[in-house]
């Protein structure tokens, strides 16, 4: 009897765990053939001008095209990739793609345009991170002006020495460098003042609730002046009302993301851009 049971919840278990790991293994190796097959590729959302809504820059974001899924968003595969490693592969891959397209992106258009590339906490923490950013501007031929860098704050606020040193060698190569996500993580406000960063990305959790959420609102009103004081540019992401850009623009932020002004664009649509989106003036 006793054993009998003992088989049956093993068996159960054991099913649960296969399935997991069979997951993984399909998973892992799906992504690799991905990489090998180009079946990647780099969508473009724009981040306008809280007051004049010129476009100013664009964010790179992941898509895989899956053979037979069809879009798979960056959710569903970025957090295996970053457990096995894959994610230092597929993140020089973005780069270097990023680059090629911020050439062809700039070719017709007067205002320079940056491309944000985000960067994983494994790529930023290899020692060859430095390099591989430095090789792949020179073999795509990119103007370091047109590079900026997307990190969250776990990996800034790690405390690690090489990471200050890091991003101050890339600052100085002219690129730019933004955190991620802000306010998710437990940043140190004195610890902050040292990073050799340029922009505050205010994570869309405290944006989606901006105008019902006193809160909220509070701390994206902090955020704002604490970076102005820090002589940072402070980036909303996720605004999908003219009531949540009207309250950012009366706050003072100064550069703004969402879908209320275009939804990440493949490169061909990011080419027919205009200098100013409808939705910005
Ligand atoms: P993130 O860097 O915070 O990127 C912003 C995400 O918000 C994007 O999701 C974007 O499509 C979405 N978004 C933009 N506007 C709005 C809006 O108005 N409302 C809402 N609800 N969402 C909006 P996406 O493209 O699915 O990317 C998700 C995350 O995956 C990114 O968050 C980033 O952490 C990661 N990721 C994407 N591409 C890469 C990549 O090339 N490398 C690495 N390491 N991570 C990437
Ligand atoms: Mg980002
Ligand atoms: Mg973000
Ligand atoms: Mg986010």
């Amino acid at each position: 009897e006793a054993k009998r049971q003992g088989r049956n919840t093993w068996q159960w278990y054991s099913g649960g765990i296969n399935t997991h790991i069979h997951h993984h293994i399909t998973l892992r190796r799906e992504i690799q053939e991905a990489l090998e097959n180009d079946q990647f590729t780099v969508y473009y959302q724009p981040l306008v001008d809280a007051r004049s809504g010129e476009i100013r820059s664009l964010e790179a974001l992941i898509r895989w095209q899956h053979p037979q899924r069809g879009m798979v968003p960056p959710g569903d595969f970025i957090p295996l990739a970053e457990q096995t490693g894959q994610i230092i592969g597929i993140g020089r891959w973005v780069l270097r793609r990023a680059c090629q397209d911020a050439a062809r992106i700039n070719a017709r258009r007067s205002a320079p345009l940056r491309v944000a590339v985000n960067v994983s906490p494994l790529s930023f923490q290899r020692g060859q991170f430095l390099l591989d950013v430095k090789q792949i501007l020179q073999e795509t031929g990119t103007a370091p002006c047109l590079l900026k860098l997307e990190l969250t704050e776990g990996v800034l606020m790690s405390g690690a020495d090489h990471a200050i040193e890091n991003l101050r060698a890339i600052r100085e190569l002219g690129v730019k460098v933004a955190i991620d996500d802000f306010g998710t993580g437990f940043s140190s406000l004195s610890y902050l003042r040292q990073l050799p960063v340029n922009q505050l990305k205010l994570d869309r959790s405290f944006i989606h609730d901006i105008t019902s959420n006193k809160d909220s609102a509070a701390i994206v009103q902090g955020v704002i002046t604490m970076a102005h004081h820090l002589g940072l540019q402070v980036v909303a992401e996720g605004v999908e009302t003219r009531a949540q850009q009207d309250d950012l623009i009366m706050r003072g932020c100064d550069l703004l993301q969402g879908f209320r002004f275009s939804p990440p664009l493949p490169l061909n649509e990011v080419l027919q851009l205009p200098a100013r989106l409808p939705a910005a003036q």
